[in-house]
């Protein structure tokens, strides 16, 4: 028997994302007497090797304030080939490529298993704001995005040391974050 917290930690394990809030506040009264918002951490890049990306374009809520992505907790009429958007409930028509959608048939955004998905179809959403906010606690000491390494006697660089262009790891780490943050706001979209 699986607790709900167990249920949210395996949840939290496959698809790197943490909620503050489990539940979507079910009016705009509660949605402000919220103590903490509704935000979340999110793991970028994160590898699913059993989920591959899917090579097509994310299907789109059609209001305008919206635009919520296809996903597997919209419900879906196949019959007439309509879908509801489980953010706004608004019905949407499927695209024409998806004309031979049914029960027995359907695309990978629609099965419970693409809890996440990778589309890396570049530039989806262009010249659409966001933010991604990184809340890290010390500096890296591994990999190539390390900044000092882990032995205690090594101080980490100062300002005047970056300045001077006197600091070990810098070049590498810094190319490896402009790299990160490219393809991070570039190749890719995530729900
Ligand atoms: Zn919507």
């Amino acid at each position: 028997m699986t607790t709900y917290q167990e249920f949210i930690q395996q949840n939290e394990d496959r698809d790197g994302v943490r909620f503050s809030w489990n539940l979507w506040p079910s009016s705009r009264l509660e949605a402000t007497r919220l103590v903490v918002p509704v935000s979340c951490l999110f793991t970028p890049l994160k590898e699913r090797p059993d989920l591959p990306p899917v090579q097509y374009e994310p299907v789109l809520c059609s209001r305008a304030n919206c635009k919520a992505v296809l996903n597997p907790l919209c419900q879906v009429d196949f019959r007439a080939k309509i879908w509801a958007c489980n953010f706004c409930f608004q019905r949407n028509p499927f695209p024409p490529s998806y004309a031979g959608i049914s029960e027995v048939n359907q695309p990978a955004e629609l099965m419970p298993q693409f809890s996440t998905i990778e589309y890396i179809v570049q530039g989806t959403f262009p010249n659409t704001g966001a933010r991604v906010m990184l809340f890290i606690g010390g500096p890296p000491t591994q990999g190539p995005g390390m900044v000092v390494g882990d032995e205690l006697k090594t101080p980490i660089r100062s300002w005047h040391d970056i300045q001077k262009d006197n600091a070990r790891h810098l070049k590498k780490a810094t190319k490896y974050y402009e790299t990160m943050a490219n393809r991070s706001g570039s190749e890719w979209t995530q729900y």
